[in-house]
């Protein structure tokens, strides 16, 4: 294994949660999902009940909005929005 420490993930410093518990609507079970780092979930079908939770309105994907942690590239979104009001 290398290690490529540097340059690889050019903007990947900021840390993002790849890790979201899921807590259906319907019957209130909460799973511990892990999200792909670049892509949006749009379907979860829960493990419990077997619904098929989709994204609220204005959410762009599942772990938006029934997630405890939003998807990583809200994540960064807010990171970078978060970074530019500091200045
Ligand atoms: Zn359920």
């Amino acid at each position: 294994m290398t290690a490529t420490s540097c340059c690889s993930h050019a903007d990947a410093d900021l840390p993002v949660e790849l890790h979201s518990t899921l807590t259906c609507p319907r019957c209130g079970a909460a799973s511990l999902q892990t999200m792909p780092e670049d892509a949006c979930l749009w379907f979860f079908t829960c493990p419990s009940c077997g619904a098929e939770l989709r994204p609220l309105p204005g959410d762009c994907c599942v772990f938006c909005s029934y997630g405890s942690v939003p998807c990583p590239p809200i994540q960064r979104q807010r990171q970078q929005q978060a970074a530019s009001a500091r200045r």
